[in-house]
């Protein structure tokens, strides 16, 4: 068995570097490393340390070779036929072992589906903690680690988190939330490939097929129009004016959590603290009261314009436009005026 040990008695002065723990599905690198690389180059930049993308996979040396335009110093490609598809044990354990052997001070990760699932395994390999969906990462000016902040107690307060004795100080962040790091024409950072030691007896769970959803995705992250309904839309049925308005708009369609457990729309269109992080041109928020959890994925939008029959909704607080009334007789009449002006742009 390759199973990377759990590493004691650490001395923090052997640690160097952010790392970003790259994410490719099918070969494409997920937009959340991008962002990553932004943020561990803000990072970098205070406290004067190099800035590393880690990938694993197989035969994707021209996708890897793309994270340079992004400014990093390095590129470590953990490369094996054993990683052409993503196993929770193939990658932990051989992300686990590259980080044992080089010793980065921070381990930046996607919060993704895939991101959610190795980060926790990845930082128990080797010894050290995990803050999650983490909104905003700093630098403390007084000793250069790291302050980690995420929503805590329900959203109710912000946490800022430590890893005070452990190394490296790891952090998941969710897609959306950090900017995305610069294209630049001519890079200077190179690529390493590393061959990772490792069995298929490592792999326990095999994949053995792989079936994709027949559901048409929402792109929410990327979205630059987003038109969200709320309990205000009061059922399914509401939702088919709130498609109608984002389609004259060609934005997405985007929802508070409480419609998705009243089960009137799919949880792929969630906006805040569990659902999507999303920062679009313009944000409608149609029937949605303006929660704490819903405004944790939202209020990063240039401008948020709420519809709203209650005068005294906490949206209006965070709103560029509001608009008080009833969004059945709101957004027809903004439908119609888009079509009298044949336009609509951000
Ligand atoms: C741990 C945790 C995580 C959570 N995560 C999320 C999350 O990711 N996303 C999220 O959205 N919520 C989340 N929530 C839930 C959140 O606290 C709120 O309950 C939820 O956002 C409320 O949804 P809403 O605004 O649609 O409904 P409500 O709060 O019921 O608001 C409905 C609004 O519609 C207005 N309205 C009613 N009729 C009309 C009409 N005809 N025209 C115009 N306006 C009308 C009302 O005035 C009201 O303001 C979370 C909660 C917890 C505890």
């Amino acid at each position: 068995m390759n199973r990377a040990k759990v590493n004691q008695n650490i001395n923090l002065n052997d640690y160097n570097d952010i790392w970003v723990i790259g994410e490719q599905r099918e070969g494409k690198i997920h937009p959340v490393t991008i962002e990553l690389i932004g943020e561990a180059k803000k990072l970098a930049s205070e406290i004067n340390k190099k800035v590393i993308a880690v990938v694993a996979g197989h035969e994707i040396d021209e996708e890897v070779n793309k994270l340079l335009h992004y400014g990093v110093d390095k590129v470590l490609y953990i490369s094996s036929p054993l990683l052409k598809t993503f196993s929770t044990d193939g990658y932990s354990i051989s992300i686990a072992n590259l980080i044992l052997e080089r010793k980065p001070e921070i381990v930046l990760v996607g919060a993704t589906s895939i991101g959610r699932d190795i980060g926790p395994r990845i930082a128990a390999k080797v010894g050290t903690g995990l803050v999650a969906d983490c909104t905003k990462l700093e630098i403390d000016s007084t000793d250069g680690k790291i302050l980690q902040t995420r929503p805590a107690f329900g959203g109710n307060l912000m946490a800022t988190i430590i890893c005070p004795i452990n190394r490296p100080q790891m952090a998941t962040v969710r897609p959306g939330v950090m900017q995305k790091a610069a294209h630049i024409d001519n890079p200077s950072g190179t690529v390493e490939v590393i061959t990772p030691s490792l069995t298929e007896g490592d792999i326990i769970a095999k994949v053995v097929e792989i079936i994709k959803s027949c559901k048409k995705r929402v792109n929410l992250t990327d979205a630059k129009i987003i038109v969200s309904g709320g309990r205000g839309v009061k059922g399914p049925e509401g939702f088919e004016l709130i498609r109608a308005f984002a389609e004259k708009l060609g934005g997405e369609v985007g929802s508070s959590r409480a419609c998705v457990d009243a089960g009137w729309i799919d949880s792929m269109h969630q906006i805040g603290q569990t659902g999507t992080t999303v920062r679009p041109g313009i944000y409608f928020a149609c029937g949605i009261s303006g929660a704490i959890q819903h405004l944790a994925g939202m209020s990063e939008s240039k401008y948020i314009v709420a519809i709203n029959s209650d005068p005294t909704a906490p949206i209006f607080k965070v709103c560029d436009f509001g608009i008080v009334g009833d969004l059945k007789e709101v957004i027809p009449a903004m439908i119609e005026e888009i079509e009298k002006n044949n336009s609509f742009e951000v």
